[in-house]
């Protein structure tokens, strides 16, 4: 099978999930952005999902991303869900029109400087699993403080929340915890109408929790050996 192929088969069954995972809680898949991450495969994988519709890409390195999309023909829209290095952002900014893992002022006052400010899209990255501090994002409980002090400091209005769910319990029940996060925060924050939630693992669990945005990789693409 060529790669063409076999790439389209993945992303209509992918699809058909996300369908499906939309259709039995009653919601219809347009309100449901599929990111196809593509991270650690090469520009020509790109190419054929752009030629298959996608136009949504996610990557987690600011290198990777940046020359991926200056070879991209325009009509694509960038995300950035990998850890944020402070000396990456002017470049991170200069791509990414949405990033998913902002969990920092001191990131989110740099973004601020930028001339593409106004053009970009952020989610505050959650940590669901408050052990586990090497995965980054703000914990649950700082959550409001966290949203309130990035309005005062940077201007930025988040549109919504990101999380990984963690490795060890259950996804639907952490996707839960972000819905719920989300339904406490809106009415001071009314910004936050995104979850972007799910991954190859467990998306069909994120989108009957009130996914907006899923991060799908390796169903589309296979398997990409060296985790990024
Ligand atoms: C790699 C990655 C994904 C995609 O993961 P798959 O399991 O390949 O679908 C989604 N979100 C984040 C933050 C990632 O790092």
């Amino acid at each position: 099978m060529s790669r063409y192929s076999e790439i389209a088969a993945n992303l209509a069954s992918v699809q058909s999930r996300i369908g499906a995972a939309a259709l039995a809680v009653g919601r219809t898949p347009e309100e449901i952005a599929l990111i196809a991450v593509t991270k650690n495969f090469p520009l020509s994988d790109v190419e054929i999902l752009h030629e298959l519709g996608i136009r949504n890409f996610g990557e987690n390195r600011d290198q990777e991303g940046l020359a991926k999309s200056e070879q991209l023909s325009g009509d694509s829209r960038w995300h950035f869900q990998g850890q944020i290095q402070s000396r990456k952002i002017k470049s991170i900014g200069s791509w990414a029109g949405v990033i998913h893992s902002l969990d920092s002022l001191d990131h989110a006052r740099k973004f601020a400087t930028l001339t593409q400010f106004r053009q970009r899209e952020f989610f505050v990255q959650v940590n669901l699993e408050p052990a586990r501090v090497d995965r980054g994002g703000v914990a649950l409980e700082s959550l409001e403080d966290f949203i309130s002090d990035l309005h005062a400091e940077s201007g930025i209005s988040p549109i919504g929340l990101m999380t990984v769910a963690p490795v060890d319990s259950p996804a639907q029940a952490a996707f839960s915890a972000l819905k719920q996060a989300q339904r406490r925060l809106i009415p001071d924050f009314p910004s936050l109408t995104h979850l972007s939630m799910g991954m190859s693992g467990d998306f069909e669990e994120a989108i009957y929790e009130g996914a907006t945005h899923i991060r799908v990789g390796s169903s589309i693409l296979g398997s990409r050996g060296l985790p990024a």
